[in-house]
């Protein structure tokens, strides 16, 4: 038994000669046993292959995934930012129209004050034009509606604000003598406040209105209808002039380098009143700005509706 062989003939069919190979048999049963082992193992490993390949590839795909997830969340982020500040710029203007109508008489603006119907994103360029570009499709359902939302509960809240302001600037009288616009081009350098004195002796003084620097004869522009209540010098002012707007408004023009109006005249909103200078107590050309309301000095700038 042990000394068996098997033999495999092979017959070539246009040769003569046949070959013979003989397999031991102890071979022969060794490699069936041994055969099926070795398939066995091949095809796990076939497997593993398999399954790690297809690991890789969705580990590639969760990446790029990921990533743009990524930058999704970038543009969310961004667009809230849009959002905030235009809310900001909302609650900002809402509060100087509050001031504002707050000084006018309650009644008649109630007579005449209606909420308009919402109807936003119609010309306001800025927040529209950030909110304005489509979603990405990919952003969570929920988070979509709410941010669609609140944009347009913004939109329609700033739209009823400048609806209401274009409804009060119906009331001509009142709001034709509210100091709305900055008197002169330049820069703001001192603001409304408690400031140490320009003059450089370390002593605090309250500064009573704003100043807008700017070079010698700058146009200084009535920021409202008034009629000029006094023009000519004024001890520390210089050569000032002062406008009445009526409803006990006030505005103060402090070293002007020259006056183009008289006491008695009336002005329009925008009509230049004087030329910057550096009459005075001052230490360079600039226009001191003062609003008082029943005599008593207020911020200018809680006035300004401009930019
Ligand atoms: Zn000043």
């Amino acid at each position: 038994m042990a000394n068996r062989f098997y033999t495999i003939m092979i017959i070539p069919e246009n040769s003569s000669r046949a070959r013979q190979i003989h397999i031991p048999a102890w071979l022969l049963r060794a490699a069936m046993v041994i055969l099926p082992v070795l398939v066995l193992i091949a095809f796990t490993l076939f497997l593993d292959y398999r399954f790690v390949a297809n690991q890789v590839y969705e580990n590639r795909e969760l990446q790029s995934e990921n990533r743009r997830l990524r930058q999704n969340v970038q543009l969310y982020q961004n667009r809230m930012e849009a959002l905030e500040a235009s809310l900001d710029r909302i609650e900002n203007f809402s509060a100087r129209l509050k001031m504002i109508t707050n000084l006018m008489d309650q009644d008649q603006l109630s007579q005449h004050i209606e909420l308009p119907p919402p109807n936003a994103a119609a010309n306001l360029s800025f927040a529209s034009k950030q909110l304005e570009t489509p979603i990405e499709q990919t952003l969570p359902r929920k988070e979509d509606q709410n941010f669609e939302r609140l944009s347009l509960k913004s939109l329609t809240l700033e739209q009823n604000l400048h609806d209401l302001y274009e409804l009060l600037s119906d009331q001509k009288s009142f709001l034709n003598a509210l100091p709305t616009k900055k008197p002169a081009e330049g820069y703001f350098t001192n603001g409304f406040g408690v400031r140490l004195s320009p003059l450089g002796d370390g002593v605090e003084k309250m500064h009573e209105g704003v100043d807008v620097a700017n070079v010698v004869g700058t146009p200084i522009r009535s920021p409202a209808l008034a009629t000029v209540l006094y023009a000519g010098r004024k001890s520390g002012y210089g050569q000032i002039v002062i406008l009445d707007h009526g409803y006990g408004l006030e505005t103060w023009y402090g070293h002007t380098s020259r006056i183009l109006v008289k006491a008695g005249q009336k002005v329009k909103r925008g009509q230049t009143i004087a030329l910057m200078g550096n009459s005075g107590q001052s230490t360079g050309s600039h226009l001191h700005y003062e609003v008082r309301v029943q005599g008593i000095p207020v911020d200018p700038l809680a006035y300004i509706l401009e930019n």
